[in-house]
């Protein structure tokens, strides 16, 4: 059975008006009962093979769906179900969001993406459980659909487990083995089996070998589909070509074509691009696909990766201008892309030309600021006690302020009247933070509805959307503002909100800002410039906005770079230069600030000790981090390197329960034991928006006794 000549790699799952987030989230609080759950997901998943069946594609994915995470699903069909959580009613949820007495299993970003997966625990032992994919298998059945069960690889679910150990591989491929003999059982003709981790350097050709052989050496099975992607496979495309697989994936997007031999095998060739929301070059990529035909390969048309990473349907974005929407395509016309490109591949239309390689025109001066001693005597004059006390920026984000928006939106308020709503919120923040004797205020982030979109609706070049969600884990979606051209910031965007929150207190307030690399990493951006000189446009705007505020004598600017890992290239041989780069743009946007301004950034992930040379190089003045989630991980690191102030987080903020002083006072210990005390800044692990003010109050309060303790 020849592969289908048209498919995805997989589908958005959270509903075109994130139909799963609403039933998941209602499950979840007891508003509605398993019944309900399912119903929402199987008409989901039906209306996703009507789609797909619809447009034309003749390949169609199952097992794509998922109630949480692929990676989640991957460990409950290997069995790889903590003890813990098997006492649980509902031990898939529990893993996912914990409970009341257990916490749940760790959860971290998809290779290069901002999406986030539930790292699995490996068990004693592995146990296939096949029940989810044969569901959707027969439920595709009954509606008339053949599919092609889609499944996390065997390579890539042990690279991303809790404690990587590829020794296990036998083991979990015998596991591997007996589902290819469940679904040959079940007459499955193609099974595809995801393998991003190709496309790192964790993979060598000896695993691929290990693990493929293995496979395509089971007597009765499906034909097999091994698909890379997020990058060039390099070595291992020999490796996984030499094995019996029938069929391999291409990111064509992301890689080149290759120049090894495929004779014999299918190439389905990712040419439409799961990762960004522009139309496709259909003459570019003709020219890839015949490119990869001459390589002997049979050639089927497909997406670089799942589709899952971009929104569903540009239908239904009316607002966007005309212009920009001619070069925009979402899902549902990559789909149509996918089909009509399958088409003129087997007609023999002429390719284009391969566009040349984007060049990059950045020329940013340098960007310095005075060193480090000249900048802590010209701070000096900020008076503050030794170990001060200060938050990350957000307040709670209350429904009063989600409606104040939505009015704003609609027209109901004016915006004289949204003002001074926000000028109320940014009052009663700055008067919390008074009363519980915080050192360094923030405004409290109000009128932000998320730190990079804020942003983006206030600089040229980006445009937003009202439906481009997308998931980020569980049943959370974010809408990635598109940057679509130059990046100008037409006046100050954060300098009113700062001055007015100024103007009610003695003590110093914090500027907020989100520095560059973040803003690009959570929007979709321009692919005709080098992602360098988008971050770079994008520091020249904030760049901007921190001379302003400077100018309206802000003495504490803090500009935020939380992505700052996310963008690292998946090749350790290309990490430097971005690092390099990255660095470079963040520097370039704070020294417009004075020496006497002091620069805070923050960041938060647990995995910073990859990149902390690079958080040092960002050189500012006061790194604020998390810490507490991570249980100090990163604490024993940070003095390396490090000389000038830090504040690790002291209490985590992702949780509602409120930390005691004493908790507090012994998450300060530890810093304490590890810097120098005049270095030491005493914060939250990250903002507060998630919170609620009850929680805040009591958690700041104890948080500033143990600060006050600790300096006594
Ligand atoms: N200043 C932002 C806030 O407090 C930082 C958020 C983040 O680190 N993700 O919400
Ligand atoms: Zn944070």
């Amino acid at each position: 059975m020849p592969f289908p000549a048209s498919t995805v790699l997989g589908y958005p799952r959270i509903g075109p008006h994130r139909e799963l987030k609403r039933a998941l989230e209602a499950y979840w609080d007891g508003r509605a009962g398993r019944a309900d759950l399912d119903r929402v997901g199987a008409d989901l998943r039906a209306r996703t093979w009507h789609t797909l069946a619809g447009r034309g594609l003749s390949g169609l994915p199952s097992n794509t769906f998922s109630e949480y995470d692929q990676v989640l699903d991957t460990a409950v069909l290997l069995g790889a179900v903590p003890e813990r959580f098997r006492k649980e009613k509902d031990p898939y949820f529990a893993m996912a969001r914990g409970t009341a007495e257990t916490p749940p299993l760790r959860m971290t970003k998809w290779f290069d993406t901002n999406y986030h997966y539930i790292v699995p625990e490996l068990p004693p032992a592995f146990r296939l459980d096949a029940t989810k994919p044969l569901r959707e298998l027969r439920e595709a059945r009954a509606l008339g659909y053949d599919t092609r069960p889609v499944f996390v690889g065997p390579v890539t679910f042990l690279l991303l487990a809790d404690d990587p150990d590829l020794s296990r591989l036998p083991e979990v491929l015998d596991e591997y083995a007996k589902l290819l003999g469940i679904l040959a059982a079940e007459r499955v003709e193609w099974v595809q089996f995801d393998e991003p981790a190709f496309v790192t350097d964790a993979v060598t050709e000896a695993h691929v070998a290990a693990a493929y052989d293995r496979l395509a050496a089971v007597a009765e099975r499906p034909s097999l589909f091994v698909a890379t992607y997020f990058g060039d496979p390099g070595a291992t495309l020999p490796a996984l070509a030499a094995t019996g697989v029938e069929a391999i994936g291409l990111d064509l997007v992301r890689g080149p074509v290759p120049s090894v031999p495929l004779t014999g095998k299918t190439v389905v060739a990712g040419v439409v691009s799961g990762r960004d929301v522009w139309r496709t070059d259909r003459g570019a990529a003709l020219a890839a696909l015949y490119a990869v035909r001459d390589l002997g390969a049979s050639v089927a048309v497909g997406t670089s990766c799942s589709l899952t990473h971009v929104p569903y349907d540009l239908d239904l974005e009316p607002d966007l201008d005309a212009a920009l929407r001619a070069r925009l395509a979402f899902a549902d016309q990559k789909v149509t892309e996918v089909v009509d490109l399958a088409a003129a591949f087997a007609g023999g239309e002429a390719a284009g030309e391969v566009p040349a390689p984007v060049v990059d025109r950045v020329s940013a001066p340098p960007a310095r600021r005075g060193p480090y001693a000249a900048r802590r005597a010209a701070q000096a004059g900020l008076g503050l006690p030794p170990l001060p006390t200060t938050t990350i920026g957000s307040f709670p984000q209350t429904g009063d302020l989600r409606s104040l928006r939505a009015r704003l939106a609609s027209g109901e308020l004016s915006d004289a009247e949204y003002r001074r709503h926000i000028e109320a919120e940014i009052e009663r923040v700055i008067r919390l933070q008074e009363r519980l004797g915080l050192d360094v205020l923030v405004h409290g982030e109000p009128e932000r509805n998320d730190m990079v979109q804020y942003f983006a609706e206030h600089l040229d070049g980006f445009a937003v959307t009202r439906h481009g969600w997308v998931q980020s884990y569980g049943s959370r979606c974010t809408r990635p503002p598109i940057l679509h051209g130059d990046v100008r910031r037409p006046e100050p965007i954060t300098v009113r909100w700062t001055s007015h929150a100024r103007s009610l207190t003695d003590r110093p307030v914090k500027g907020m800002l989100t520095g560059p690399v973040t803003i690009v990493a959570w929007s979709f951006v321009r692919a005709d410039l080098p992602l360098r000189a988008v971050v770079h446009q994008v520091a020249g705007a904030i760049r901007e906005e921190v001379a302003d505020l400077a100018a309206t004598g802000v003495s504490i600017i803090q500009v935020d770079e939380p992505a700052l890992r996310e963008l690292l290239p998946l090749r350790r041989s290309a990490q430097a230069e971005y690092l390099s780069w990255a660095v470079d743009a963040y520097r370039r946007a704070t020294s417009s600030a004075p020496d006497g301004v002091q620069i805070h950034t923050h960041l938060c992930y647990s995995d910073a000790n990859e990149i902390l040379s690079a958080i040092d190089g960002l050189d500012a003045d006061v790194t604020t981090i998390e810490s507490a989630r991570s249980h100090g991980r990163i604490l024993g690191s940070l003095t390396d390197g490090f000389s000038r102030g830090l504040g690790p987080g002291v209490y985590d903020i992702h949780s509602p329960r409120v930390p005691s002083v004493e908790e507090v006072s012994s998450s300060l210990a530890a810093v304490l034991k590890t810097l120098p005390a005049d270095r030491v800044w005493v914060n939250p692990d990250c903002g507060l928006k998630t919170r609620t003010y009850d929680q805040v109050e009591a958690a700041l309060a104890n948080l500033v006794t143990a600060a006050h303790r600790a300096r006594a």
